[in-house]
């Protein structure tokens, strides 16, 4: 079957036509990112589309940059220089790395503002809703270690007696594994402040979460710890709409990249 079958179908699978013609391409993964966004994005990511063979294609197509991100079609030079030892692949930005997804949305200098943008907008959303569950928040407290050094924790939590420490990081979703660690480092971070946490906010026993956010919007596991301990439920639709916040602000930074 041609690459422009499939790419046509794909994007026309959200809700408007072509039914059969989809039905008969459930086991392409390109369809299968695609069901996974309708329903939510559940699933466990996957390792990253290659994309070199449709690429003519897609570009022909113009789908929304929504769905290209999702299914890790995005075009980037590292993406579309595939297969083409001649194209240049450093960023277009700053040249100090390939220019991909994850260096754009993670490191990029040129588009800091905005990751800086997105990153609150995300802590913001987060302790609005948890503040609904009677928690208290303190936003980026300055607190002393030990040792002279100055640490804001992103947002601590207190109700009653009990702390919650949180990092909130977004973060490009494709390695799984990366995230796994990047949560666990987060959860470390601020191990060595518990007494000051403690002094801060009258509570015990701080517990320390990271809070991750995939840019592309895919909702990971591990933040359920946290939202088992601040014993939040229905936090389906807050979830859901911190998903499609961050994918948001995502492309609105991708945007702000590729402005001339
Ligand atoms: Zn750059």
């Amino acid at each position: 079957m041609s690459s422009d079958v499939v790419i046509q179908a794909s994007f026309q699978y959200k809700g408007e036509c072509n039914t059969d013609t989809v039905v008969e391409l459930q086991e392409l993964k390109v369809l299968k990112e695609i069901e996974n966004f309708c329903n939510g994005g559940e699933e466990e990511m996957d390792p990253i589309t290659d994309i070199q063979d449709i690429m003519p294609a897609l570009q022909r197509q113009k789908p929304p940059n929504s769905l290209l991100l999702w299914c890790n079609l995005y075009p980037t030079r590292a993406t579309v220089s595939r297969g083409r030892p001649n194209r240049h692949k450093l960023c277009r930005r700053c040249e100090t790395a390939i220019e991909t997804i994850s260096h754009i949305s993670g490191c990029c200098p040129f588009v800091k503002n905005a990751r800086i943008k997105c990153h609150n907008r995300i802590t913001d959303q987060l302790q609005k809703h948890v503040s609904k569950y009677g928690w208290t928040s303190y936003m980026e407290p300055r607190l002393f270690a030990k040792d002279g050094s100055l640490w804001k924790p992103d947002l601590i939590l207190k109700k009653e007696q009990k702390i919650a420490v949180v990092d909130v990081t977004v973060q490009y979703e494709n390695d799984s594994k990366a995230v796994e660690m990047a949560w666990r480092e987060k959860s470390d971070k601020y191990k060595h402040l518990n007494a000051e946490v403690m002094e801060l906010t009258g509570g015990l026993e701080p517990k320390h979460f990271g809070f991750i956010m995939g840019i592309r919007g895919k909702r990971l596991g591990m933040n359920n710890c946290l939202v088992k301990f601040l014993g939040i439920e229905r936090f389906e639709t807050f979830a859901q709409k911190t998903s499609r916040l961050t994918l948001s602000l995502t492309l609105k930074l991708l945007q702000l990249f590729n402005d001339k």
